[in-house]
């Protein structure tokens, strides 16, 4: 201030000077006036200059200009260039905020108060089919216009969560509506965000658990009412000893088939919980296939006399690495149901051999009542049975072929289903390459 002062007594003590100089004493007070004027003149000159700049193009603004209006410059730019850091830090993390949310695996809508899209993540762009820019500023409930789901919107109540089949999206192959949960959570007022989450798996898992606890008690009453009924007829009737013993057998019966179905049930609890089967442990494929040669010969003798022609051929004696007694397990049941369902007299070949890739094939075929197409693909479910009748008066319990796939998938390999009707089935376990080893044939005798 004091600087800005002296300039314009400088520049009213130089116009005098000029005026006395050129005019005499007479114009000494003109002068310093005019010199005052002028000094006013060029301060609002400097000053509109810098209200200009500040007005259209900051970035205009006067550098190294001296005096007062040169420092407000200087001290406005150097407020600008600290706010212009500020706005940067904070666009840098809304942008990684929102690549957060475009990472997440959930749907994230921003909703205005009127209901409006304000931004969506990917995610929630696919599931509800938004165009992340053209439908900015749309009603959500133009593009998702399930009634569920518009009521729930407009509700205000969102303390729980609605699923609705989402617009766009189809799953895989059975083409049926993936499954969204939608949950709105209220913010900043009357603000919401929408939370989208894929429960498709969820709900199927839940679907699955409520089948199988009602099979499971379905098969585990059939048995358990015959039993009882056993019981009471005991207990009540004087019957002879024959008859006593009649009963007893049939009550045997049915304890066994409660006594596999377990056994079944806690192989499968198994397979799903165990660690995956071991790689190094070898075992022999000649002495998987003896046992199962063993049990199939009993199993056809006990189910008909006529018994069945059975033929079990090693084409390359391998090691196969694995859980042997899941690999067993295997095998045995599908010669097991390749006899159960080939009337006596039939076929069963039972083959190993390794495939030109090195993969290893242990292969089931039967001359039984094959397969239809449409049930090929659910053999594997739990309890899906197609001769209902059959599987249980020869003790099968719906699990056998979901325990194989189970054991096939373990060990990285596969179950394949060839039928035709009317002329016989063929099953195969395939193992990878990994996991087969072909045996040094044995040097001659010395
Ligand atoms: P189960 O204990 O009933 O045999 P599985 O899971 O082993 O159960 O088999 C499922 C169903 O697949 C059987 O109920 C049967 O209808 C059918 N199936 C399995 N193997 C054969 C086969 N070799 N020939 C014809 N049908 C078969």
């Amino acid at each position: 201030m004091p600087f800005r002062i002296s300039t314009f007594l400088a520049a009213s003590a130089a116009g005098g000077i000029l005026g006395f100089a050129v005019f005499g004493a007479r114009a000494l007070w003109f002068g310093a006036w005019l010199g005052a004027l002028l000094w006013f003149g060029l301060d609002i000159w400097r000053a509109r200059r810098l209200l200009s700049a500040l007005r259209h193009d900051v970035g205009s603004l006067p550098t190294r200009a001296g005096g007062m209006w040169g420092e407000m410059a200087e001290r406005i730019r150097k407020h600008l260039r600290e706010r212009d850091i500020q706005t940067r830090q904070a666009q840098d993390r809304l942008q990684e905020f929102l690549a957060a949310i475009q990472a997440s695996p959930n749907g994230v809508v921003l909703i205005d108060e009127q209901g409006r899209i304000e931004w969506t993540n990917e995610t929630a762009a696919q599931q509800l089919g938004i165009d992340t820019e053209r439908d900015v500023l749309q009603h959500l409930s133009n593009l998702v216009r399930d009634p569920a789901f518009v009521a729930y919107l407009a509700s205000w109540n969102y303390s729980r969560d609605v699923t609705i089949d989402a617009p766009s999206l189809r799953q895989g192959r059975s083409g049926q509506p993936v499954r969204l949960s939608m949950q709105i959570h209220p913010y900043a007022g009357n603000r919401r965000m929408l939370l989208t989450r894929d429960v498709t798996a969820l709900e199927q898992a839940e679907t699955m658990r409520r089948d199988f606890v009602a099979n499971v008690s379905h098969e585990i009453r059939t048995p358990l009412t015959v039993l009882v009924g056993f019981v009471e007829t005991l207990q009540n009737l004087p019957l002879d000893a024959d008859e006593r013993s009649r009963y007893l057998r049939l009550m045997a019966q049915q304890a066994h088939r409660m006594q596999t179905l377990v056994n079944d049930l806690l192989t499968l609890s198994r397979l799903e919980g165990n660690a995956p089967p071991p790689a190094s442990q070898w075992t022999a494929v000649r002495a998987l296939l003896a046992h199962c040669e063993e049990e199939g010969r009993a199993l056809s003798r006990q189910l008909n006399a006529q018994g069945h022609v059975l033929s079990f051929v090693l084409e390359a004696d391998c090691e196969i690495s694995g859980a042997p007694v899941e690999l067993q397990s295997a095998m045995s049941n599908l010669v097991s149901n390749a006899i159960r369902y080939t009337p006596g007299g039939g076929e069963v070949a039972v083959h190993w051999r390794q495939l030109s890739d090195g993969r290893g094939e242990f292969s089931v075929r039967d001359s039984g009542p094959g397969i239809a197409a449409e049930h090929i693909p659910r053999l594997t479910e739990r309890f899906y049975r197609i001769d209902r009748s059959r599987s249980r008066e020869t003790g099968g319990t719906g699990l056998g072929l979901a325990i194989v796939k189970h054991v096939a998938q373990r060990h990285g390999g596969e179950l394949r289903v060839e039928s035709t009707p009317g002329q016989g089935s063929r099953f195969a376990l395939v193992l990878p390459r990994a996991r087969v080893r072909p045996l040094p044939a044995p040097g001659p005798r010395a």
